[in-house]
């Protein structure tokens, strides 16, 4: 199995940065570095923000500060799991050997699960067993459909599907393999499997609450141009509640939009943070 620390991490979008300034907010203490802990100024934020649709570029501008505070949390979860934040849609692939190293089982753990034999990152689990009693208090079950998916079992339902409905079909609906983020073993589909889940108890429940526990839709209803994929109401991504709570705040709860902002900027990002010493917190 390769480490993933030698994937590479930065993504590279189309067109990349355009550099385009603007200057709807003055800045008189310019130049002035945003906030403690980054050597980041208001025109780096700008460059940085500037593929990002108006109303979510406008809101980062508009408080720094606490976007930077926000942004630091998840930086440093990443630090330590490189996994957590990266980027895996139609354009950004994993390795057919990536396998994560702390799968675990989910019988036993007063789960709904919907067959035998589903894994998922030990970590995610504390934090979907909390969301799942939280539902279940409120009279809503969530039942685990689909969770770790290997390479290989990827590349068999891309074939079958291909074979099945054809190939355009077929990449709306499932990833081709190493490009599910099934593989990463963070992402979980609640069952049932089906466009009506949207209407159902566990779809309503988890389209206002499943932020409050680090998981996000990764495929929203309106932005299959955005993600490549048709809305999936059931398949959710683990982004920890750090992760989440950037997203909802500054991201318009549009996951593509922050892992895409996260990975073209991510060597960027740390190359601008001090360390802890420097700034009187240690
Ligand atoms: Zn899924």
């Amino acid at each position: 199995m390769r480490p993933l620390a030698t994937l590479t991490l930065v993504a590279v979008l189309a067109g990349g940065c355009t550099g385009r300034e603007e200057h709807a907010t003055p800045h008189p203490e310019e130049p002035g570095l945003l906030h403690p802990r980054y050597t980041l100024t208001m025109d780096d934020l700008m460059r940085m923000t500037a593929d990002l649709p108006p109303g979510i570029r406008e809101g980062i501008q508009a408080d720094p500060v606490t976007f930077l505070s926000k942004l630091d949390e998840v930086l440093t979860l990443w630090e330590k799991d490189p996994a957590l934040f990266l980027l895996v849609d139609k354009s950004h692939g994993l390795p057919p050997d990536y396998e994560p190293e702390d799968l675990v089982p989910l019988e036993g753990r007063g789960l709904a699960l919907a067959r035998p034999g589903l894994m998922l990152r030990e970590k995610v689990v504390p934090d979907l067993i909390r969301m799942a009693e939280a539902a279940r208090e409120e009279g809503v079950e969530l039942v685990v459909g689909s969770c770790y998916r290997s390479y290989e079992r990827q590349a068999a339902i891309y074939r079958w599907e291909v074979e099945t409905y054809g190939k355009e079909a077929a990449d709306r609906e499932s990833a081709r393999p190493g490009h599910s983020q099934h593989q990463l073993g963070l992402a979980v589909d609640f069952s049932p499997i089906e466009d009506r889940f949207a209407d159902l108890p566990a779809g309503r429940w988890l389209a206002v609450h499943a932020w409050e526990y680090g998981f996000s839709l990764s495929y929203p209803e309106g932005y299959e141009h955005l993600t490549g994929y048709r809305y999936e109401p059931w398949h959710f991504r683990y982004l920890t509640p750090q992760g989440t709570a950037l997203e909802k705040e500054f991201f318009g709860g549009i996951q593509q939009y922050m892992l895409e902002f996260l990975n073209t900027h991510r060597e960027e990002l740390y190359a601008s943070r001090k360390p802890l010493a420097q700034t009187g917190e240690l």
